[in-house]
């Protein structure tokens, strides 16, 4: 330690000095500084999001484009996209440890939901209550003030993709997919369709980069004969097979998966159907842009509500999955099919950053057995899937996951009807 430090490390005056070993300790149990990505948009803290051209906070998205624009002078702009911002396309192959964006900090539980503002522009103070907004209007002069700092309540995430698909858009989508699943034939459903009802909704998101590598240990089969033999009335069909003591590891890199960060739409049930998101993944996430609360103008949002300690089982059973996919490849000559018995995955480097991605909902309630179906609109793809209310109210559930490597997987749930 230098004598310049004014930390209350020193020995005191007529204490014995600190010996080599000792201060070697004493530094040890510094926790170390894990590398972090700050996020937050200094610019835009004051929380007037102004119009670069006229200087009017009557900014909002503008769907049909993916940029603000500005509600006085027209004018659109958006902000820099994150993956050249904070360089999250790169290094994904030299991660160490865990690196964890601004955004995607732990979440405090006392963390106060309401924030004030004092309006710069007439000096009134505005509340914004963000566990449901985070914009509100000034009722005084109508400026628009905007959460842009980040707050331990995880309301503001690292970025935002922003709706591209608008309302219209949205409903054909939902009225062709009702339409094609017959919907519409049930009556009830045909009466109570209200396209005023498809609301737009961010919905929080962990998207993580890693490098991993996972061995599997297991048993593989190779047919080396099949014979018939006549028993009675039957023929029975008989096989030998050598098994093989099977052993495979793989080193690769994920790049944008995409986990839920709200633990009540990530919990799984029949009777939750809100997994139907996850059909609609995945979203081009590499367009997601810096956070800026005027993106939300309009729309609704959920908050962050898991940790990314929370997330870490999710993540590692998806990393495994992927390990699977990777090896499959040089299994081929196991024609009787490979048994896996144990895995093992070790995450080399993992970076977290947090983002809202825009989904259009349409809820229906089914009057039978009063459950919650939802039609949902991926607003960037367009991709369209629900949970369907039938005449039997009996839902499959099926789960899988796909991975594509290097192009980042995302999670699917199957929802089939019977
Ligand atoms: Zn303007
Ligand atoms: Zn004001």
């Amino acid at each position: 330690m230098s004598q310049e430090s004014a930390e209350p490390k020193q020995p005191p005056f007529d204490g014995p000095p600190l010996s080599l070993e000792e201060e070697l300790a004493a530094a040890k149990a510094e926790p170390e500084p894990g590398p972090t990505i700050e996020t937050v948009n200094e610019s835009l803290k004051d929380g007037l999001n102004r119009c670069p051209k006229c200087g009017s906070t009557d900014v909002q998205l503008r769907g049909s484009t993916g940029m603000l624009v500005c509600l006085f002078c027209r004018n659109e702009w958006q902000e820099a996209r994150v993956e050249e911002e904070f360089g999250l396309g790169e290094g994904i192959d030299q991660l160490e440890g865990t690196v964890i964006a601004s955004g995607a900090g732990d979440i405090q539980a006392d963390a106060a939901d309401m924030l004030t503002f004092k309006c710069e522009a007439c000096g009134a103070e505005v509340v914004v209550d963000t566990a449901h907004a985070l914009n509100a209007r000034c009722h005084w002069c109508r400026h628009t003030l905007n959460v842009n700092q980040q707050i331990p309540n995880g309301a503001v995430p690292d970025a935002v993709l922003p709706f591209r698909l608008t309302k219209d858009e949205a409903v054909e989508k939902i009225r062709a997919f009702a339409s094609k699943r017959r919907l519409f034939a049930h009556k009830r459903f045909k009466k109570e369709f209200v396209p005023e009802n498809v609301l737009g909704v961010y919905l929080p998101y962990l998207i993580i980069d890693a490098r991993a590598e996972s061995q599997y240990w297991g048993k593989g089969e190779v047919q080396t004969r099949r014979w018939t033999e006549k028993q009675g009335d039957n023929n029975v069909t008989y096989y030998a097979a050598d098994v093989y003591q099977l052993q495979r590891q793989v080193s690769f890199t994920v790049d944008d998966l995409t986990i839920e960060g709200s633990a009540e739409r990530a919990s799984f049930g029949p009777a939750n159907t809100n997994n139907i998101i996850n059909t609609i993944l995945p979203f081009d996430t590499k367009n997601a842009v810096r956070w800026n609360a005027s993106y939300l103008v309009g729309f609704t949002s959920e908050k962050r509500d898991v940790n990314v300690e929370a997330v870490r089982p999710v993540f590692e059973e998806q990393l495994l999955s992927i390990g699977r996919s990777q090896v499959a490849g040089s299994l081929g000559r196991f024609d009787r099919g490979v048994r896996w018995e144990q895995e093992k995955i070790d995450v080399g480097g993992s970076r977290w950053v947090s983002m809202y991605l825009p989904v259009w909902l349409y809820s229906y309630r089914q009057e039978s057995n009063g459950l919650l179906h939802y039609i949902a609109v991926n607003a960037r793809t367009g991709e369209t899937m629900g949970s369907i209310p039938v005449s039997q109210p009996k839902l499959l559930l099926a789960a899988f996951t796909v991975g594509t490597f290097l192009e980042g997987i995302a999670g699917a749930i199957l929802v089939a009807t019977a």
